[in-house]
């Protein structure tokens, strides 16, 4: 059974064309839909579980071989970071390129562990039990596919992540740990004409906080804090009562997690008649690359030389759903589509790398025991 790159594509643009911001419910259950009814039509048992608290729904699609498993667990999100339309037309191809969202991230992985599903299903070579976790939230940290893809880590012996490759096609084998939090500051309001001296500034709070959290960055240790957005005040006459910051932290290993964890939730107020409150924490623990890891990936390299191409690894700076499991499984993650401009509007798959990164996946779900 051969399949070409063409063949791929026409079976991912469908994925594609049904646009799915994490935010838009509808939007990302009707991209379930399709992936649902593709896996059904391969013989797979496909679950849907309902959403909650305005994300969209996921689903399980289990292999019609291998028993009860214990088995392979593959996680695919098929949520993006893009608003409908950000891109222009959503599947658009220049030579060995093509544009769309998610098409890198993670469409276009999620599509290729399908195919090798398929033509496993078509062949008979399937042996461990293999079941797809499809999911709408990762974009926004997994709040709801948490405890979904942690209870399945518990069946699983092994765990696939179709995720982009990075930097020329290597996958990964660790990620940096990611935290997420909201720090807002509470003041008091006043007219800022006539009675100025009233008022604290929430803003001007806020300004001390931010430079105090950057200087938490430590590249030593390989910690980075990041103030990346910042609203607060009501006009320009009113001396601000209240200013919120979205803070996000990097991190690469569980004692440092822990240790800025705890200094972000105790930021306490720099000047008097303000109050501060923390909210969020560690949405990925940070994982590395452990003995099992490195066996697997030493067994994935040489399936990759059989198919014909060298393949290299990566510690990466994204978080994934990979890292809810890498603490006690073999995960490899990045072996989706190669390409570039991941969250951005340039974000592009190379045609050249589909065929043998789908036939990678197949052969590590044919031969994994
Ligand atoms: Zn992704």
């Amino acid at each position: 059974m051969t399949v070409t790159a063409e063949d791929i594509l026409t079976g991912l643009r469908p994925w594609v064309e049904a646009e799915s911001p994490t935010r838009e419910t509808q939007a990302v259950n009707r991209v379930m839909d399709l992936v649902a009814a593709d896996y059904r039509g391969i013989g797979f048992a496909v679950e849907r579980i309902p959403g909650r608290d305005g994300l969209a729904d996921h689903l399980r699609a289990t292999a019609p071989w291998g028993g009860e498993g214990p088995g392979i667990l593959v996680l695919c999100h098929v949520d993006t970071v893009h608003g409908v339309g950000a891109m222009g037309p959503a599947f658009r191809r220049e030579g060995d390129r093509v544009y769309g969202p998610g098409v890198l991230d993670m469409k276009g992985g999620g599509f290729l562990a399908f195919t090798a599903l398929r033509l496993m299903a078509e062949e008979g070579t399937g042996g461990l039990q293999v079941r797809v976790l499809i999911t709408g939230d990762e974009e926004v940290g997994s709040p709801t596919a948490r405890a979904l893809i942690e209870a399945e880590g518990e069946r699983a012996r092994f765990v696939l992540v179709p995720e982009p490759a990075r930097n020329g096609g290597r996958i990964v084998t660790g990620r940096r740990g990611v935290g997420r939090y909201g720090v807002t500051v509470h003041g008091r309001a006043a007219h800022s004409g006539i009675a100025h001296a009233e008022g604290r500034s929430a803003i001007a709070e806020m300004a001390r906080q931010v430079l105090k959290i950057e200087a938490m960055t430590d590249y030593d240790r390989g910690v980075t804090l990041n103030v990346g957005r910042i609203e607060g005040g009501t006009t320009d006459n009113t001396v601000p009562e209240w200013c919120r910051a979205r803070v996000d932290l990097r991190m690469d290993d569980a004692g440092l997690a822990a240790e800025f964890d705890a200094a972000l939730k105790a930021l306490a107020p720099l000047a008097d008649g303000f109050e501060i409150e923390v909210q969020g924490g560690i949405t990925r623990p940070p994982w590395r690359k452990t003995p099992a890891i490195q066996a697997l990936f030493a067994h994935a390299q040489g399936l990759a030389a059989e198919i014909g191409f060298d393949l290299k690894d990566i510690h990466t700076g994204g978080g994934s759903d990979g890292s809810f499991l890498a603490a006690r499984l073999p995960v490899l993650d990045g072996l989706g589509v190669d390409g570039a401009g991941a969250h951005t509007l340039e974000e592009h798959l190379y045609v050249s790398s589909l065929v043998p990164r789908m036939r990678l996946l197949k052969r590590l779900m044919e031969t994994l025991a």
